[in-house]
């Protein structure tokens, strides 16, 4: 069984070292060094230039190396039989619960805020609240968002979670649903986004949540582009119903210097950088989900076609 990796656009060396310790036995092909295509039966990849998916006959699995799902199944060259599996860290991603922790600090501590008056010289006194009297969101409790949620009540905040699926978690309460975002959003003054990118969730940081949430609520979108609507976000923040956003994704990346983001001084960009991925700290989850496909064992962290992610 061939595995055909092609390396995120930073991490391109050490793979073949890494797989030669794990797996010696594997047939390692690193793109674009392709060989025979009908002996690949497995590709990991964040994704691969259209039409390549459907060249490769004996396809049987696809490793996802990115945390959102959404390229791989928007390709429609990737057969719909073939398992998506992600091989992410399931209890979550260090760096993401740091960079959820400093966006939120920031924000509860209206640094925001300051640095505006300081650029007028304005001595600004605002509120000092304890975490405990700060309500957080954070939207999508999967491996990253839970984690984060959890790094953030630990430090005190209190903590609410929005998922399509009910669960009982101790010190975070659970909003569950569409019909739950509403109620989600109305106890929520700063909202940590990190969903995945989906039919249902694109678009969902829009004019109608931020009507929804409390008036000088602040927004950080650690998760796609697609789920803030730019201009609605511009005209919340303009309207004073928002005080501040950082927007660390964009529907296009680099975000183009034309782009109104840039320059609106209640937004605070940063470029994509919330985590960098040791790509070959992935290599014995990549390894372990190859084992699973010889044996027939049943795979984990299965994306699951029909919800998105
Ligand atoms: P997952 O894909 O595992 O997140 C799924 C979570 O979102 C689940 O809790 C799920 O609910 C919830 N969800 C999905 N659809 C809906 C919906 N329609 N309504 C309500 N809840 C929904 O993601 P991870 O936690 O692994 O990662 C989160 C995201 O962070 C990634 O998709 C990626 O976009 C982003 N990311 C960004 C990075 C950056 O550098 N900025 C780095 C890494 C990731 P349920 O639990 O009920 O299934």
């Amino acid at each position: 069984m061939a595995l055909l990796l092609a390396p995120l656009a930073r991490q391109s060396t050490g793979w073949r070292e890494r797989f030669q310790s794990e797996m010696p036995e594997l047939d390692l092909r690193i793109w674009p060094e392709i060989g025979e295509r009908s002996e690949i039966e497995a590709v990991a990849c964040a994704g691969l230039p259209a039409g390549e998916f459907a060249t490769f006959p004996n396809l049987k699995l696809v490793i996802g190396l990115l945390a959102g799902s959404e390229r791989l199944l928007g390709d429609p060259a990737l057969p719909r039989h073939v398992p998506i599996v992600r091989v992410g860290d399931p209890d979550g991603d260090a760096m993401m619960n740091e960079a959820a922790l400093l966006h939120v600090l920031r924000h509860h501590r209206n640094l925001p805020a300051y640095q505006l008056a300081q650029a007028r010289s304005e001595w600004l006194s605002l509120p000092v609240l304890r975490p405990r009297e700060r309500r957080v969101g954070v939207m999508g409790l999967g491996p990253i968002g839970l984690a984060a949620a959890r790094t953030l009540a630990d430090f005190g905040f209190t903590v609410a979670g929005w998922a399509r699926r009910p669960r009982d978690l101790a010190g975070i309460e659970v909003f569950a649903g569409a019909d739950r975002l509403g109620p989600f959003l109305a106890r929520s003054e700063i909202i940590v986004n990190l969903l995945p990118l989906t039919p249902e969730t694109d678009g969902i940081l829009c004019r109608k949540s931020f009507a929804q949430m409390p008036k000088g609520a602040s927004v950080i979108n650690l998760g796609r582009g697609g789920h803030v609507v730019d201009a609605d976000l511009i005209t919340a923040l303009d309207e004073d119903q928002l005080s501040s956003a950082t927007l660390d994704v964009f529907t296009v990346e680099p975000l183009p210097k034309e782009s109104a983001l840039w320059r609106h001084p209640k937004i605070t960009i940063t470029p994509h950088c919330a985590r960098r991925i040791d790509a070959l700290d992935l290599v014995p989850r990549i390894c372990a989900a190859i084992r699973r496909v010889r044996s027939g064992e049943a795979q984990e962290q299965l994306v699951d076609r029909s919800a998105g992610y």
